[in-house]
């Protein structure tokens, strides 16, 4: 049968209650009410298969871990399961004392008895005690009159008191009074006030305090709108429709007598998916507590959920009373005993509530995060209260021990914003606006393409391969191996026009392609030089259109991130630009690592000019790729001023051999023409051995034991440093004075293979000679052996007058 074109022949309208004067709809919350769970007992009557025993152990130590003070643990009339169930938690000493165990039982005097049998040695115990008040009940199910309904329930009542008072003098334990006029909802509002007017009465102990009788108004099955739940205040389990009404529950508040005796229960069923929206209008309109399941679990559509309903508190500033605090584990518990999952849209609770795909959503939390943390530090600043207030975010995922991993997730409906947002949390990188941009066309043209979720793996994988970003495993065909930029004054000095622009030199060494190639370029600033470099001894021509840093600070050592721009250098206003970024603790070499990170991207497979080594005064060859020759062959990134003194010796021998070197020839020429790595090449003076010592104020002394011309001398010197001591202890050994002209170092290789390279430019004045100097370059594992060396090789090859 499909859905009825007119409903109201088949469904008839809920009978509303006029309730004159409503108080519960200007009503706030204040306070949380008694929180009562029957995950034991409605929730375990539900479930297909009901929890094992160890089961509902586990479970009930997580609800005492939550805080929750009262328990439906079992019907332990209807099932052994039950009952051994509770014995077994008291016998096991599982009840803190300030819990209290409740047993639900039908009124029927055998029934209590095997009810308060089970409860018995316990420290507290609510008896919860429920029969059929509704007209549908009482006619067509029970054919019992109101007066018998009344007299049921008072009589069996009485029996409840007999047998807890007997109950409390042979094992101690306190008891309280819980009766449900089942499918309140459905009863009409005068009868059910008489009958528990009745049970009151028949009770007849009701006082303030832990003497308070607890009537619970179950909607069993929700048929109404909330709001007239509220009126009426309403157990439950075999019903067919209940009058939920809001008017029956503010209305019973009203009119029951000694109210002050009296704990409101409020047990809202979900059937109209307004569980919540009935608990907490109930509350509004005079309920003290309410009885319902973790993550809504329960007959049919569910009790209502206790964590949603706490977790509503807390998000309007008012403690629950229940933690919360580890959600996951919450879920793991109770996941695992009644085996239905939490649906990822649950509120609070869900796996994808704190998660946002859209791009606008998103940008929100995004900005929200960011103003949040300067309020937070004016706040803190003042002493103020640090309130969370953030867009689409009614809770800090960080209260229920959740992160922040979850919050932006990206598929094909993020935007740009929540992007940058991930790049920015898991790689610290701010990304400019337009390279915002630009990374979003990627990660959606891959995530079209794979038509999935992107992990946020995926997404800084993606970053780092575009943007040849972040280590070895990215590299792009040009990586910077070594730089040094110069600054050149404007010639006229004299002129005091500051407005005169400097000139950088930039001279490094590049991995290109996996060959290293020495370039050099002039620019107004570092990255013009670098570009100009790459024009020059690549083919690569482009210009900078935009550029951009930050710091990145992590502990007490701060980076430079830089993102550059580039486009064709002949045209500034491209529709195409590449985007590069470059991280590194020294912000020229960020800058420049950002060009190459462009510049990677800009080539793609473009064949780039070979390194010539066909050198001669026709032929292409200069001074970078001779020096290019002598890093990839010898690792040695020779200072300029080295590279133009080779550079003269190589042209030389090209010219004695007819305008042609090899590659092999230029680097048998270095060795030779520096004794590098040669034998013999320090006949005259060598080091056998060493000691500094540090003489105080930065003062240093060499003792060195060396060889001259294979005699053995023990010589000292003192210096600044290792290499001026050096120096002071040479110059007792030979007329004439030395001077350091030049000295620099660099590295070769990594990690436990890394040696020193050190190049010295050495001058040697005697009395009636020319000064002469002469180069020394060495490697060494060690730093100091290495610069020593250096200026020990230049010495062998000066024509010096020994003592
Ligand atoms: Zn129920």
């Amino acid at each position: 049968m499909p859905m009825l074109a007119d409903p109201s022949q088949k469904y008839k309208p809920y009978t509303p209650l006029v309730l004159k004067d409503r108080q519960w709809p200007s009503k706030t919350f204040t306070k949380a009410p008694i929180w009562l769970s029957t995950d034991l007992r409605d929730g375990n009557q539900a479930l297909a298969n009901p929890m094992t025993i160890e089961q509902k152990t586990l479970f009930f130590r997580q609800l005492v871990k939550c805080g929750i003070k009262q328990i439906e643990v079992a019907y332990p009339a209807a099932s052994d399961t039950d009952f051994g169930f509770v014995r077994g938690l008291i016998e096991n000493n599982e009840i803190p004392d300030d819990v209290w165990i409740q047993v639900l039982t039908p009124a029927r005097g055998d029934l209590i008895r095997r009810s308060i049998d089970a409860v018995a040695g316990s420290k507290h115990a609510i008896i919860h005690m429920y029969n059929a008040t509704s007209p549908l009940f009482r006619e067509v199910v029970f054919r019992n009159s109101e007066e018998e309904t009344i007299e049921l329930a008072a009589k069996h009542t009485k029996i409840v008191r007999q047998l807890t008072e007997e109950c409390t003098a042979k094992h101690g334990t306190q008891f309280i009074y819980e009766y449900s006029p089942e499918t309140y909802t459905q009863t009409e509002p005068d009868f059910a006030l008489r009958i528990c007017e009745a049970v009151k009465q028949a009770w007849g102990k009701a006082g303030p305090g832990e003497d308070r009788i607890i009537f619970n108004l179950p909607s069993t099955v929700e048929i109404a709108p909330p709001n007239h739940y509220a009126d009426q205040a309403s157990c439950c389990e075999i019903s067919l429709s209940t009058i939920l009404t809001l008017v029956q529950i503010e209305d019973f508040c009203n009119r029951i007598s000694e109210r002050e005796k009296i704990i409101v229960s409020v047990h809202p069923h979900n059937d109209r998916g307004t569980g919540i929206a009935s608990a907490e209008l109930g509350i509004l309109a005079g309920g003290d507590r309410v009885e319902g399941c973790l993550f809504g679990n329960g007959e049919r559509t569910g009790n209502v959920d206790l964590v949603n309903l706490a977790l509503n508190l807390y998000t309007q500033g008012i403690s629950p009373g229940l933690d919360f605090s580890d959600m996951q584990s919450v879920i793991d518990v109770v996941t695992q005993c009644n085996d239905l999952p939490v649906h990822p849209r649950h509120p609070y609770a869900g796996e994808l509530v704190f998660t946002a795909f859209s791009g606008s959503h998103q940008d929100a939390i995004k900005k929200g995060f960011e103003s949040q943390k300067a309020l937070h530090a004016a706040a803190a600043a003042k002493g103020e209260p640090r309130y969370w207030n953030m867009p689409y975010l009614p809770i800090d995922p960080a209260d229920l021990g959740q992160n922040y991993e979850a919050v932006i997730r990206v598929n094909s409906q993020s935007g740009k914003g929540g992007i940058a947002y991930l790049i920015k949390q898991h790689l610290k990188l701010d990304l400019p606006r337009k390279l915002q941009v630009a990374f979003y066309q990627v990660v959606q043209a891959i995530s079209d393409r794979e038509a999935r979720e992107m992990t946020i793996e995926d997404i800084t994988d993606a970053f780092r391969s575009t943007y040849y970003f972040g280590g070895a495993k990215w590299k792009g065909r040009l990586a910077l191996r070594n730089f040094k930029i110069s600054t050149e004054r404007p010639s006229d000095l004299s002129d005091s026009d500051s407005d005169a622009e400097e000139t950088r030199h930039f001279d490094g060494t590049l991995a290109v392609d996996g060959t290293y190639r020495v370039i050099r370029g002039d620019g107004n600033g570092p990255l013009s030089a670098l570009l100009a470099a790459l024009r020059t001894h690549l083919d690569i021509d482009f210009a900078v259109r935009d550029y951009s840093e930050h710091i990145i600070s992590e502990g007490t050592d701060a980076k430079a991130a830089s993102y550059v721009e580039l486009v064709p250098a002949n045209d500034r206003k491209a529709a195409t630009s590449w985007w590069g970024v470059g991280v590194d603790s020294d912000i020229a070499r960020s800058g420049l690592r950002a060009v190459l990170s462009a510049v990677n991207r800009a080539i793609g497979d473009r064949v780039l000019p070979e390194l010539k080594l066909s050198v001669g005064f026709t032929a292409g060859s200069g001074q970078a790729d001779v020096s290019s020759a002598i890093v990839n062959s010898l690792g040695l990134e020779l200072p300029r001023r080295l590279q133009s003194s080779f550079f003269e010796v190589v042209q030389r021998q090209a010219r004695d051999a007819g305008g042609e070197i090899s590659y092999e020839a230029v680097t048998a020429l270095f060795q030779k023409t520096y004794g590098f790595n040669v034998e013999g090449a320090f006949n005259k003076v060598s080091l056998t051995s060493h000691k500094l010592k540090q003489l105080g104020e930065g003062r240093r002394q060499l003792i060195g034991e060396f060889l001259f011309s294979g005699e053995p001398r023990s010589i000292t010197g003192e210096g600044n440093g290792p290499l001026s001591s050096v120096i002071a202890a040479l110059q007792t050994q030979v007329q004439g004075t030395f001077s350091i002209r030049e000295y620099s170092e660099h590295s070769i290789g990594e990690g436990a293979d890394v040696v020193a390279a050190s190049y010295v430019d050495l001058a040697y004045e005697v009395a009636g000679s020319k000064k002469r100097s002469a180069w020394g370059v060495v490697t060494d594992a060690d730093i100091t052996t290495s610069g020593i060396n250096a200026i020990l090789s230049a010495v062998n090859r000066l024509d010096v007058v020994f003592n």
